[in-house]
Formats: C-alpha cells, structure tokens, sequence
C-alpha cells in the first residue's frame, strides 16, 4: 500500500520537466500566498490600527502590481477597455480591509455631505444584491454600485478581485453577459474555453488569500464580503474601522455564504442588505 501511495507522487526530475510556463504558473500561487501572508503577519502582529489595516492593504496591492506588472508582457494581451463593464456585473468577493481601505480613500477625498449622497446610493443597490448569486446579479443586470456610466468611479482604490480580472477576448464576455447559462455549459463541458487571463487572477486572488489567513491567524475575521454591500455598512458608520479591529461583527450583513440552491448548485449569495 505504502510503495503504492509513494509510487503516484512526481519525481522532482518529473516536476522540473514540465514546461517552464507551467511550472511559473504552478509557483505563483503558494509563493504568492505565502509572500503576502508572511507581510500581512508581521505588519499586524507590529501594530492593530487603522493605519496598519490601510498599510497591508497597499502592500498587497503595491506587490501584485509589480508582479503582475514584470508578467504581463509575457502574457496574452487583454481585452479589456474602459467603458466595457460587462464584468463588473457580478459579486465582488473582497476581504474587510480591503473595504475599509476604500472608504478611508473616499473620505479623504470626498466632503460630508458627497459621503452621504454615495452611502445612500450604495445602500440602494446592496438592498438589490441581497439574497442573490453572482450569476443571478449577472442575468438580472445588477451593477457594482461604484460602477458609474460604465465606468469604475473608484477605480485607484478598487478592490484586489477586481484588480485580477482580465478578459482574454470580449466575445467571450459578451457570451456570459448574454446568455450566461448556455455559456458556463459550454465551458464546463469542454466545448468552449472561458477566455480570461489566468495569471493576473491567479496572483490577486492567492494575494487575497495570503492576507485572509494571515489576518486569521492574528484573531480578526477574514469572512469573504461581498464589496457593495460591505460598503454600504461601511460608509454609514465613521468609526467602522475601530470597531472592526475590535473585533466587532460589524460586517456580518455583507457575508458571502455558500448555499446549494435546486436551479443553480453550489453558489455564494449575498446574505442580507447592507446596513448595519
Ligand atoms: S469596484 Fe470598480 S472594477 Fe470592481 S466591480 Fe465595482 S465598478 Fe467594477
């Protein structure tokens, strides 16, 4: 039993055959996780504030984007261009910092009364989100609530999700923006490819999850949140970010939860409106 189970792990000789693409490819995740988990940990475990929070969110962002940056001449060309939003059509998983980073770059620069204009707009549209899945968002046409005449209105402080999606071809877009449930068949059964770049999102999630665990690991909740909705909570309250390093469930109504629904399987839905 035991000669068998060693039998099927790869030589190192089989491992270092592949492809050198490929085997950047199968690196950039656990080196990505781990890179960002090791400075989330010791940014945190020096310092709980506010400013902290703010400083391993850009850390994050700062690195993927270097990463990505020396990558991505490498790479298939994108095809996204500003005013197509067909993507922004969809859940935003996000993690609390990276939301409390965004609203700390709204009120720098935003006035008082701008900020309440935006908090009600975005309560508006989490209210919309509320109890449904990305794909219901998508065949209901349900914007991002920062998505502003198909533009990203937030785009320098954007979250780290966002950052990592790129299309490889807008058709391919245009297909799951049109017909969604013929377009994911065809993807799962082989006969069509999903046409998206898979090294850009590969590093910001695995970023993503490097700073979730490490953020776990210090005792602070790491739930994934849904983005319009976190930011309907947070815009409401001028002290959420205390309260959330306090370890307050201040964002307990932007969870993303998984469910298994009869139409659509698996899926992660939106729990409940944005206010707290
Ligand atoms: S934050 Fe910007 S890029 Fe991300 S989904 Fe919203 S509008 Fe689109």
């Amino acid at each position: 039993m035991q000669a068998q189970a060693l039998k099927q792990e790869p030589t190192l000789n089989e491992i270092l055959a592949v492809d050198s693409e490929e085997l950047a490819e199968r690196m950039l995740e656990p080196a990505t996780m781990q890179a960002i988990y090791e400075d989330t940990a010791d940014i945190i475990s020096r310092s709980r504030t506010p400013d902290s929070l703010y400083a391993l969110v850009q850390n994050a962002i700062k690195t993927m984007g270097e990463v990505w940056g020396n990558l991505a001449d490498e790479s298939e060309p994108a095809a996204c261009r500003k005013g197509c939003s067909m993507c922004c059509h969809q859940s935003v998983m996000v993690t609390a910092p990276e939301v409390l980073h965004t609203v700390k770059l709204l009120r720098d620069n935003l006035s008082e009364a701008e900020i309440d204009q935006l908090q009600a707009r975005v309560a508006a549209r989490a209210s919309e989100i509320e109890g449904r899945s990305s794909n219901e968002r998508m065949d209901s046409r349900i914007a991002c609530a920062f998505l502003v005449d198909d533009i990203c209105s937030i785009y320098p402080a954007r979250p780290l999700q966002c950052r990592g999606g790129y299309s490889e071809d807008v058709e391919y877009c245009r297909s799951l923006f049109e017909d969604r449930e013929t377009t994911q068949a065809a993807v799962a059964d082989g006969s069509m490819d999903g046409r998206y770049l898979l090294v850009p999102k590969m590093l910001y999630d695995s970023a993503q999850i490097g700073m979730a665990g490490a953020l776990k690991a210090e005792g602070l909740t790491a739930d994934p949140l849904e983005f319009t909705a976190a930011m309907a909570i947070a815009l409401a309250d001028p002290n959420i970010t205390e309260k959330w390093l306090r370890g307050w469930p201040v964002f307990d109504g932007a969870r993303l939860v998984r469910h298994t629904t009869a139409a659509e399987g698996e899926q992660y839905i939106t729990e409940a409106a944005g206010t707290a």
